[in-house]
């Protein structure tokens, strides 16, 4: 119980600190706790970026890079987002000519690490600094769904605003996603598929990975070929290594990749990197490997025409040719301009490359917090251990640190 009449009789700290006694270590306590509490609401996290920060994003690119054109290719289930493409092309060269490589990301929506990859990617291919981007694309056009599940992105959750799990839609179709998502396929008609996810808490292999065709059929053996290239240029070349899986055909083929080699007999892979939701550097570390991963396809096929020209090929042989039917791309002026508005994002001013603001490892902050919090425990026990004065405190539940500091002040 708060004795009342006790803390009536301690003067007021302000009378206290006229009378000449000795400093008070509380108000350093209060300033640590305020500068704590401060530094820790201006913490920059390496937040993941929201739906319409990303759609805000994605209209600047669209609007200042010659090299980056995005579509509204559908509606997400809720209605309230859209599905966006952005079509990385040289306009100097006809897409048909090229390799055409369809990349799809957050499938499922607890899984940023391929959309944060995803727009890191195509900032530096719009500001010129995704080193040999420029040449490759005169051999290759990328083609990039950043968020495939825009609903089950904002609410991190797996599944979209209808349950559906995505990844176990293909060839049913269920999802409004999944239907623009293979819209998006039937327009491009890439020679590779890659989509990008990332190990949920059950990760049995704690490990990134690729998943492959393991069919024996020519096409799959290309597909291998691809793979052990990736594993040892993108994994053991930036050194996160790749592990790999392999499926047949008696395994589920609702999911994205396995439905485009064996229905649609697309080369395609899955792509995984390891589990966790988390920030900070490990977080930053598995955006760096996919980027790496999307980057590596986009400069290989330049660099290997005719490994890359084999898998195209091999595909889907009577292919149907592409329509590229993916309605006028949308700029600055368009209703993704709306979109950043409502996001808050400004315009760019001109396309200045961009740089990676500096951010303090999450440790650091950490390791501050704790200091803080230690301090403020030592000044605790130290006022504690003032009351051997005779005083005794009664506290009650709110912590009365204001009981403390007017006793230690009496002592
Ligand atoms: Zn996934």
């Amino acid at each position: 119980m708060y004795d009342v009449a006790f803390a009536q009789r301690i003067p007021a700290p302000r009378a206290l600190a006229k009378s000449g006694k000795p400093a008070d270590n509380t108000s350093m306590v209060r300033s640590l706790t305020t500068l704590f509490l401060l530094l820790a609401i201006a913490m920059p996290a390496n937040a993941v970026t929201s739906y319409s920060a990303m759609a805000g994003r994605l209209a600047d690119l669209g609007s200042r890079s010659e090299l980056v054109k995005v579509y509204n290719v559908g509606k997400a289930t809720s209605g309230d987002r859209s599905i966006w493409l952005a079509a990385v092309r040289d306009p100097n060269v006809d897409a048909l000519n090229t390799t055409r490589i369809l990349v799809l990301c957050r499938q499922h929506g607890d899984e940023p690490v391929s959309t944060e990859a995803a727009l890191g990617l195509l900032d530096r291919i719009g500001a010129g600094t995704a080193p040999g981007a420029r040449e490759a694309l005169k051999h290759t056009s990328l083609y990039i769904v950043p968020m495939v599940n825009p609903d089950g992105a904002d609410a991190l959750t797996r599944r979209n605003a209808r349950g559906i799990d995505l990844n176990r839609d293909w060839g049913r179709f269920d999802g409004v996603e999944t239907q623009a998502a293979y819209r998006v396929f039937k327009a491009v008609r890439p020679q590779f598929v890659i989509d990008m996810h990332s190990w949920d808490k059950e990760d049995p292999y704690r490990a990134n990975c690729l998943e492959g065709p393991r069919d024996g059929s020519e096409l799959g053996q290309a597909v291998r070929s691809l793979e052990e290239r990736a594993k040892s240029e993108v994994g053991e070349g930036t050194g996160q290594p790749l592990s790999e899986i392999g499926y047949d055909r008696s395994t589920e083929g609702t999911l994205c990749h396995r439905f485009m080699f064996e229905q649609m007999r697309t080369p395609s892979l899955l792509f995984e990197t390891t589990a966790g939701m988390d920030e900070g550097p490990e977080f930053t570390k598995r955006v760096d490997l996919a980027r790496n991963m999307m980057l590596w396809m986009l400069r290989d096929t330049a660099a290997n025409p005719d490994s890359w020209h084999r898998l195209a090929s091999d595909a889907n042989p009577p292919t149907p040719r592409p329509t590229f039917a993916l309605g006028t791309p949308v700029d600055a002026s368009g209703s993704l301009a709306r979109q950043r508005e409502r996001a808050g994002v400004r315009a760019p001013v001109a396309a200045t490359p961009t740089r990676e603001p500096f951010r303090l490892p999450r440790t650091v902050w950490w390791a501050f917090g704790m200091y803080a919090a230690v301090a403020l425990c030592v000044v605790m026990l130290r006022n504690q251990s003032n009351d051997a004065g005779g005083i005794r405190i009664e506290r009650d539940a709110r912590g009365g640190i204001s009981d403390y500091r007017a006793v230690y002040r009496q002592g």
